[in-house]
């Protein structure tokens, strides 16, 4: 077979080897649910009625039903009086749309594209990175984390077909250095806070963007909002206030934000255009709508607002309370997710069903998301769940893991 084919995708192995863990997820009646929302934290099953807690979601501070986002939505489309207007943004736009670029670049401190999803912004802007037009001088060589989530390794091959694109360890400091030494210009691609727990290490890696102008990419969709006084994210809140020359963010305004939408996060308003204009999905039909819009506005009131603070606040309890019962190698990180590492798929989705009937849901992941015999529970703590429930929920995975996984990994703290 010809040698260019297969170097940074395989469909026929990722879903030979992926496929079987989603067929038993959903033999356990653990994908496939159709729901309705019924409080805070709480959705039912459409089908049986059943009411569960819904520990799977990525609105980690709730916001996705606060009543001024939804508010916030319908006033965006009555004002606009249009839900979409179809046509590239690079020709024209909603004034709304300038408000909420505006109102972002103000929060995260730095000069804000407002984007329909955070994988478009990364399909955007990787390709614009790798032909060094986001950056001064030579083409960099790109370095992704071994980890890096599915959106960013999907635009690796586009990459590598203007540049040479290596793949590295898991936050693996040394050999991102080693090849600051050995290349003239070097990118490297990594999640601020990665979709499995745990976080980039974010200082050293400012100490070699320091040593050796080293450009980072940061996609931080599951901290923003989460961490940093202005929701501005875990990487963002440790860079100084004028963002470093050699440094783009993208984040998803999905998640914690409580709205849709995405984010790119750049240093100055020179490269605004050209990743607009060259940014592939950036400048086609389709922008944020004006009810991701409104949402958008409102939720960056909030933002600038004591409720951020009080709702972080209230997080970091959830998540202090779920470590104090739970062992997993996150506890006391910045993430809001923590691996419950089980290490058999079956069983972890054995475990998962039973969690699940006792009225929580948490994802079972396997590999290729996580890696090879350390499948478990992706359990996504939320600012707006009570502490009763958290405890139910602990009883239920000590219990069930206690007795399950006679050598789990799992400690019962
Ligand atoms: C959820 C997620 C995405 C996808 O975000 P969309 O806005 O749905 O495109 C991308 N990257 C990371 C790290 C994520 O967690």
């Amino acid at each position: 077979m010809d040698e260019k084919v297969h170097r940074f995708r395989n469909n026929d192995k990722a879903i030979a080897l992926g496929n079987p863990a989603w067929d038993e997820a959903q033999a356990h009646h653990l994908i496939d649910l159709r729901v309705r929302v019924v409080g805070n934290d709480r959705l039912q099953e459409v089908d049986t009625g059943f009411p569960f807690v819904n520990l799977s979601s990525c609105s980690y501070l709730g916001l996705h039903n606060h009543p001024a986002i939804l508010e916030g939505a319908i006033n965006g489309l009555r004002d606009a009086q249009v839900l979409w207007v179809p046509v590239s943004r690079i020709r024209m736009r909603l004034a709304i749309m300038d408000q909420v670029e505006e109102g972002l670049s103000e929060i995260f401190r730095a000069h804000c594209i407002a984007t329909t999803t955070a994988s478009a912004a990364t399909a955007g802007v990787l390709p614009l990175i790798a032909s060094r037009h986001l950056l001064d001088g030579k083409a960099p060589v790109m370095v992704f984390d071994r980890l890096c989530h599915f959106s960013m390794n999907l635009i690796k091959p586009i990459c590598a077909d203007e540049t040479t694109v290596l793949t590295s360890p898991h936050n693996d400091l040394n050999y991102i250095e080693d090849a600051c030494k050995k290349y003239p210009r070097v990118a490297y691609v990594a999640d601020g806070a990665y979709s499995l727990g745990g976080t980039a290490p974010v200082e050293g890696l400012l100490e070699l963007q320091d040593r050796y102008g080293l450009f980072l990419f940061f996609d931080d969709s599951h901290s923003l909002s989460v961490t940093g006084a202005m929701g501005e994210g875990y990487a963002r809140s440790l860079m100084p206030d004028q963002l470093n020359p050699l440094t783009t963010i993208v984040a998803s305004l999905g998640k914690a934000f409580g709205g849709s939408g995405g984010v790119i996060m750049l240093p100055s308003a020179k490269h605004h255009d050209l990743t607009v204009r060259f940014g592939g999905p950036l400048a086609w039909s389709q922008w944020p709508n004006s009810a991701g819009l409104g949402a958008a506005l409102a939720s960056i009131e909030i933002h600038k607002s004591p409720l951020l603070r009080e709702l972080q606040g209230k997080l970091r309890e959830n998540l202090a309370y779920f470590d104090s019962r739970i062992q997993t190698a996150e506890r006391g990180d910045n993430s809001s997710i923590r691996l419950v590492v089980i290490g058999d798929e079956m069983l972890t989705s054995e475990i998962s069903g039973e969690i699940f009937r006792r009225g929580f849901y948490t994802s079972p992941v396997f590999f290729p998301v996580a890696e090879k015999g350390k499948a478990g529970l992706r359990v996504m703590i939320r600012a707006d769940n009570n502490l009763e429930d958290l405890a139910t929920f602990c009883d239920a995975v000590e219990g069930l893991t206690a007795a399950r996984c006679k050598d789990a990994e799992v400690a019962v703290a």
